[in-house]
């Protein structure tokens, strides 16, 4: 049908798209498998939403890998981040950016940020229809003909794809639309975990689920599998971590699971963890000699008081070797270097698996040389738009996935649009 755009999936990126094809002038339909719109965006920063990330596109980009950078750059260009803060806001969500150049609402939370985005789809007139499974995009001679969903087939030569990933499978993301944009001739990325938590294998006591570490470095090592040693370190990120029931969670095993996950052979990756991260082996020897002299009755093991949760002491201790009958004016150089070691680099053990279900976004998906990055649109396959994370996109934590989606969201609805309409 002439001037009909469809949109597939009314998350983050298919609302936007939604909107910005209507705002272009083309009759909107979005479809969406659940019952409400912005199911991801409603579980965004803990139901608060980091909307985006603030500072010059330039630096934002720079949070992505280089080739994801390349491709976003002109989107993130068309629809910048002040650009969402203002739709935002001029229908009255406050914002505040956190130090680390997080947006965030100041009193509401990502219900009211959905909201508004739902009012700006109905000033457009955009009809959606929810509780909508679309099965298939349907291609005839090489070209889009349409979607197909349960109850019907919607004809449009004009269709966004912008289904998102599949973790949080709860929210309505399974990944549907990869087989469809395989049959459609594209290429699909082997999709892996991204920022997600992380299940270890535990041999000993359980884990201490709830305890949060503050301000740390995490380590990942990759161990060749005859090596004895600590392996190649292929990941770090700074912040805090936080144990729970099978595993770690938090800001740095997010940050590096992406990485971990990449690895082959998961079981040769160990994570460790430096508690203090500003010091050098050397400082950290220091101050131990030195609170031995100031301290020569006190067992060792009173050191790492306060540098943990006191939960967690025994656990350091048991990592250390170090027993409570050691005192501090006897203690060998050797227990003292043990303590330092351990203090820098406290191993937590191996990874069993980055679990998928539970991260925010999963790496992989539709690959990025397959579409235009100035249009969104399908090099494989005319009238099809891609946008949101059903593409090979993942960023860090820090309201860059959001940006991303509604970014490329705004230019596959602008392009589809004007491509319906032949201008
Ligand atoms: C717990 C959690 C917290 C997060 N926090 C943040 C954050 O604070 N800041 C940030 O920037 N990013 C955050 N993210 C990531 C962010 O939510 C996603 O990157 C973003 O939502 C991707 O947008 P999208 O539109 O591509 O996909 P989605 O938002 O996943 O939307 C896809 C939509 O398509 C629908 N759909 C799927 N299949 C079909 C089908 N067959 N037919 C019809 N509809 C279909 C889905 O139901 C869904 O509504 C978080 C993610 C999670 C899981």
């Amino acid at each position: 049908m002439q001037g009909r755009v469809v949109v597939v999936g009314a998350g983050a990126a298919g609302i936007i798209a939604a909107w910005n094809a209507s705002r272009e002038g083309a009759q909107v339909t979005l479809l969406e498998k659940t019952d409400r719109l912005g199911t991801k965006i409603l579980i965004s920063g803990g139901g608060k939403c980091n909307i985006t990330h603030d500072g010059p596109i330039e630096d934002v980009l720079k949070a992505f890998r280089k080739n994801e950078a390349l491709f976003i750059r002109p989107a993130c260009y068309r629809f910048r981040n002040y650009e969402v803060v203002d739709m935002l806001t001029s229908r009255g969500l406050e914002v505040y950016t956190r130090p680390d150049g997080r947006v965030f609402p100041v009193h509401q939370t990502a219900k009211d940020v959905v909201a508004i985005l739902e009012s700006y789809l109905q000033d457009e007139c955009v009809d959606v229809r929810m509780n909508t499974p679309v099965r298939r995009i349907r291609v005839t001679d090489g070209k889009v003909a349409g979607v197909e969903t349960d109850l019907a087939f919607l004809p449009s030569e004009h269709v966004v794809l912008a289904t998102g990933g599949s973790s949080y499978p709860k929210s309505g993301t399974t990944g549907d639309g990869w087989p469809w944009a395989r049959a459609a001739g594209h290429t699909i990325v082997p999709v892996r975990p991204a920022l997600a938590p992380m299940e270890l294998v535990v041999d000993g006591a359980p884990l201490k689920a709830g305890v949060a570490l503050r301000d740390t470095v995490l380590k990942a090592r990759l161990a060749p599998p005859d090596s004895h040693g600590p392996g190649r370190e292929i990941a770090r990120w700074r912040g805090d971590l936080l144990f729970t029931h099978r595993g770690v969670s938090g800001p740095t095993v997010l940050g590096i699971s992406r990485d971990v996950a990449e690895q082959e052979r998961l079981g040769t990756v160990t994570l460790e963890v430096d508690l203090l991260p500003d010091e050098t082996f050397e400082t950290v020897s220091a101050r131990v000699r030195s609170w031995c002299e100031a301290n020569p009755k006190k067992g060792l093991a009173r050191f790492p008081e306060g540098l943990v949760p006191a939960s967690l002491e025994d656990d350091l201790l048991a990592a250390a070797g170090l027993t409570e009958d050691v005192r501090a004016a006897q203690a060998a150089k050797r227990a003292v270097n043990r303590l330092v070691e351990t203090l820098k680099g406290w191993p937590l053990g191996k990874v069993r698996e980055v679990v998928l279900a539970k991260g925010e976004v999963v790496a992989g998906g539709v690959s990025l040389d397959e579409v235009d990055p100035q249009t969104m649109r399908s090099l494989r396959c005319p009238g099809l738009y891609l946008c949101g994370e059903v593409l090979d996109i993942a960023g860090p934590v820090g309201g860059y996935n959001l940006q991303a989606a509604f970014a490329t969201g705004f230019v596959a609805g602008e392009t589809a649009a004007r491509d319906a309409q032949g201008r």
